[in-house]
């Protein structure tokens, strides 16, 4: 029969030990001797190897540190580790850990006690953002505000949503539409390509010589995003005609003739260089129908009109379109 080779007790045994000598000789954890912090005094990020890691506040940057600095014994699962802490100092944490973990098939914990000493340094993205560093410049140009609007807001959307080293030092409007300074410029360039995807357009990248560092050129780039004047969903005047925009694309945008035979055509957003943009459409009053013989109230003018409906028009609603002094119909 198997018997414990420290005391020579009876089974169960693990590894030839019984449990009774495993519980006093197996320690799951413990700690290496010095605990030394390096974390970012403005924004909490922790310095690790390489990068610095972000933290919403002190505490959970110290708790992360300490929990990856726990030195498991070999051959555990389901290791578990409970933190309580209390700040002695600024940079001083006193840390309590209750850890658990299974040895082969016998639960084991050990409570770990250290004390914590945080080094305050500024991370590479702090100090970047205090020295006004940019890479990158984002030109955005439209005639139509409406369409700077919106790719604007997109630009601060995705820096919002990006990794703290992606910020804009300086942004602002400027003649002709808004210039953002930015911190990355791969990231610059993938926003004016997502600018021109979205709301058409082109883009021109330029390059400035700003100084060497390490042997190599260093470069500002400039992306000058210009867009169109008018966004998907928005109806256009051309000869005298209504067009929906349903589709932009880089050069091209997709257009809709709003009466019969409700035609689809692609052109070269360049030839709209100053379309005419109708205002939104309103729903119209239908006061009396014969036929295709329609009498309408105009929203504009609130005066009745008559009008007459494309052949077998079945649809459900009227709607009027002003530009300058004239109402435009269109039958949905
Ligand atoms: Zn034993
Ligand atoms: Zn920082």
């Amino acid at each position: 029969m198997d018997i414990c080779l420290k005391c020579g007790g009876k089974p169960p045994l693990i590894s030839q030990i019984c449990h009774k000598c495993v519980r006093e000789t197996v320690i799951i954890s413990r700690l290496p001797e010095v605990l030394r912090m390096v974390d970012c005094k403005s924004c909490f990020s922790l310095k690790i190897p390489g990068t610095w890691l972000e933290f919403s506040d002190i505490e959970s940057a110290v708790g992360h540190f300490f929990e990856t600095s726990i030195i498991w014994h070999d051959n555990l699962s389901k290791n578990t580790c409970n933190l309580s802490m209390k700040q002695l100092d600024p940079s001083k944490f006193r840390v309590n850990a209750k850890t658990e973990a299974n040895y082969g098939g016998l639960a084991l914990e050990s409570n770990l006690e250290g004390v914590v000493e945080i080094k305050y340094q500024v991370c590479q993205t702090c100090s970047r953002h205090a020295g006004g560093y940019y890479e990158a410049i984002l030109q955005i140009r439209t005639k139509q505000k409406s369409v700077l609007d919106a790719a604007v807001e997109k630009v601060f959307k995705d820096i919002d949503s990006a990794p703290s080293e992606f910020f804009s030092t300086e942004n602002g409007p400027v003649k002709g539409g808004f210039d953002f300074q930015l911190s990355s410029s791969e990231r610059a360039r993938s926003l004016a390509r997502e600018l021109m995807i979205q709301f058409g357009g082109h883009v021109n990248e330029t390059n400035t010589l700003v100084g060497r560092k390490d042997g190599r050129d260093l470069l500002r780039h400039t992306f000058g995003v210009r867009l169109p004047s008018f966004l998907v969903g928005d109806y256009l005047l051309i000869q005298e005609k209504v067009y929906r925009v349903t589709r932009l694309d880089r050069r091209k945008a997709k257009l809709r003739l709003m009466e019969s035979p409700y035609t689809k055509k692609m052109i070269e957003i360049d030839t709209l260089r100053t379309p005419n943009i109708l205002d939104n459409p309103i729903e119209v009053q239908i006061i009396s129908s014969r036929n295709n013989q329609f009498l309408l109230l105009d929203p504009y003018t609130h005066q009745t009109v008559e009008a007459v409906s494309p052949s077998n028009w079945e649809g459900e609603k009227v709607e009027a379109l002003r530009f300058g002094n004239e109402t435009f119909f269109i039958w949905n």
